[in-house]
């Protein structure tokens, strides 16, 4: 598979025009892989030397055939120089004409999709044995987000036989089974996620104020301390947005808070875009989730829903 992305990563570079989001998932097929994916092109390992090809729709991917895998690049280029000659910011905004032109064009036809099954899901942050000897240690950037310090201390690491960047914005690292605990630790120290119950996991947020201009709060900083606060509360999910655009969670949380002039809307049991309850400070948001903890609220609604939004 590394050996194919490196062709289709060829492939798309020999495109003009393509929209900067252009995305292609390849998955190997092995026991733990992409999961639900938010991409345009889908290679997905299907067989001995047999990949499925997709295409993104707006109510998901569908799979239009298999092909051999020598095969695969070549039939992306063609398929990712028809998406940049149709134009569209996404494939999934593209009508099913010009789906069946772009399958068409990669060599299926008739254009007979079905859905494309999503790939396994990814692997928790955490250790797995590779062998007596070696371990797989994989770790999460909070929020997706890895500063140069934290990269830093992760080349400094000792012992680690071999690093790659993994399919849920962390690294995997390839370390000696003796080491694997200590490694561990010192990249928990170092701020990584190392744990399967980490309560940042449960929380989605984007870069905020300052990395985007179109922030006004600190959101990575708000985002650990509220994933402390409802960590009481499991299974509750939520989404610091730095405005109402949500990039980081388009969809649904238990609780949404969506920056605006310093302060954050709050939407329960909605996306970015809904309707707010009310509008707090930052500070006063997390006091109402840690007294809902405190009390051991099943959900966040009595806490918020007494205000007018201002
Ligand atoms: S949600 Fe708003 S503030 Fe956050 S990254 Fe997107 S545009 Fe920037």
């Amino acid at each position: 598979m590394p050996a194919l992305a490196r062709a289709v990563e060829a492939a798309g570079l020999a495109v003009p025009g393509l929209p900067p989001k252009t995305l292609v998932a390849i998955d190997g097929g092995g026991a733990h892989g992409l999961g639900t994916v938010e991409a345009d092109f889908f290679l997905f390992a299907e067989g001995q030397g047999q990949v499925a090809f997709g295409l993104a729709t707006e109510t998901g991917p569908l799979r239009c055939g298999v092909l051999p895998e020598r095969q695969a690049a070549g039939a992306i280029g063609l398929a990712l120089a028809a998406f940049a000659e149709i134009g569209g910011r996404r494939m999934r905004d593209l009508d099913a004409h010009g789906r069946a032109v772009i399958a068409a064009v990669a060599g299926f036809f008739p254009f007979e999709p079905t859905p494309l099954a999503p790939a396994p899901a990814p692997a928790a942050p955490g250790l797995a044995a590779l062998s007596a000897d070696s371990a797989a240690l994989l770790v999460q950037a909070p929020f997706g987000r890895c500063t140069a310090d934290r990269l830093e201390q992760v080349a400094a690491l000792g012992g680690a036989q071999d690093v790659r960047l993994s399919a849920e914005r962390g690294l995997a690292l390839v370390v000696p089974a003796s080491r694997s605990a200590a490694l561990q630790a010192e990249l928990a120290r170092a701020g990584f996620i190392v744990a399967p119950d980490d309560p940042r996991r449960a929380v989605a947020a984007c870069p905020g104020a300052p990395a985007c201009r179109s922030g006004t709060t600190p959101v990575p900083d708000h985002a650990a301390r509220l994933a402390q606060a409802l960590a009481p509360l499991a299974g509750l999910t939520a989404h610091v947005s730095g405005c109402a655009k949500g990039c980081a969670h388009p969809g649904p949380a238990d609780l949404t808070l969506v920056g605006r002039d310093g302060a954050y809307d709050v939407v329960l049991a909605g996306p970015p875009s809904g309707e707010p309850a009310t509008r707090l400070a930052f500070e006063v948001a997390l006091d109402r989730i840690r007294k809902a903890a405190a009390a051991g609220l099943p959900a966040l609604d009595p806490v918020f829903q007494d205000d007018v939004p201002g």
